[in-house]
């Protein structure tokens, strides 16, 4: 079956009720340094198809799914926020992108303000898309962190062919700082092509040509990696696939060998210093070694990145740890 035609078939949209849980925590593996942060289960899919997008093996050519019982939702929140010591950081977009479905089932104008009125609560919205007039108009959004994934325009162009541009997304990003939201940016999949450090260089220029770091809560970078059984989807990306350079890592995921691993995040955060603190700079899965060698951070631990994360966001928002 043709990628286009994967792509329609997912393009339909099915409104379902979510038998499971709303709530879920970020599914670390062990061994890897995790950020502890809570999902919002709402929709499963995505139909922008990047080629190295892990979603496209579990949902194979299935519709995306929008949950409509959202009364649940919101019963798990409040139930979830009472017990709940310490803050939470939330997030929408581990299983669809965060603002894709926006247009078929809105969340947002009543998900926002819900965790607004939370004072040791933080929502984080990821994104690759320019759908932000619904969230423009929101005005109670004291907690919420807008993020995109961003990428060298190469890779960008080659591998998220169906998601806007890098420079939609950074025009985005500055259209919503200028409505007061505070920002954040995911450099991940980071994947090593021809002339990758000067082409990670020049998109990290452009998203502060128009990005004030004051309003960044955090940044992450996370290289390439994937599930084996996905080979045969990553054979076919257009760049970024050295199958004899991958190593398998302990939670079973392919991985570039760790020592290019740790060259690509040490020149990626050189380049952010040149605008942001080295505190709210961090990695997405990764282990201890490679937090000692990039960060000079020894014996790195999930509850070290929870901290780290958590005081970036006490840093930006009004809440109480
Ligand atoms: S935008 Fe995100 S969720 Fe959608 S296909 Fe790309 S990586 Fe996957």
């Amino acid at each position: 079956m043709s990628r286009l035609k994967n792509l329609r078939e997912k393009s339909v949209i099915k409104k379902v009720n979510n038998k499971g849980r709303f709530i879920k925590p970020c599914p670390g593996t062990p061994n890897y340094v995790c950020c502890g942060y809570q999902i919002i289960d709402f929709a499963h899919g995505c139909s922008l198809g990047c080629t190295y997008c892990i979603l496209n093996y579990y949902f194979k050519n299935e519709p995306v799914i929008i949950f409509k019982n959202r009364k649940k939702l919101f019963d798990e929140l409040e139930e979830f926020l009472e017990k709940r010591e310490g803050i939470t950081r939330f997030g929408t977009g581990e299983f669809t992108d965060s603002l894709l479905l926006e247009q078929a089932l809105p969340l947002y104008n009543e998900l926002i303000p819900y965790i607004s009125n939370n004072n040791k609560a933080v929502l984080e919205l990821k994104t690759k898309t320019t759908n932000i007039e619904g969230i423009l108009k929101i005005k109670e959004h004291q907690n919420t962190i807008l993020s995109w994934s961003v990428n060298s325009i190469y890779a960008a162009q080659k591998e998220e062919r169906y998601a806007p541009k890098i420079n939609a997304r950074i025009d985005a990003a500055f259209r919503v700082q200028e409505s007061g939201y505070k920002l954040a940016f995911h450099f991940d999949p980071i994947i090593i092509h021809e002339n990758w450090e000067a082409e990670y260089r020049k998109t990290i220029d452009l998203i502060f040509k128009k990005v004030n770091p004051e309003n960044i809560v955090y940044i992450s970078m996370g290289t390439l990696r994937f599930i084996p059984e996905m080979k045969h989807l990553m054979e076919k990306m257009v760049t970024g696939y050295r199958g004899g350079e991958f190593i398998k890592g302990s939670d079973n995921k392919m991985r570039y060998f760790r020592p290019l691993r740790t060259l690509v995040y040490q020149k990626i955060k050189t380049y952010l210093k040149n605008y942001v603190d080295e505190n709210v700079i961090y990695m997405c899965m990764e282990n201890p070694t490679v937090w000692e060698d990039v960060f000079d951070i020894s014996h790195m631990t999930s509850k070290k990145l929870i901290t780290r994360l958590d005081s970036a966001c006490l840093n930006k928002f009004d809440i109480i740890p």
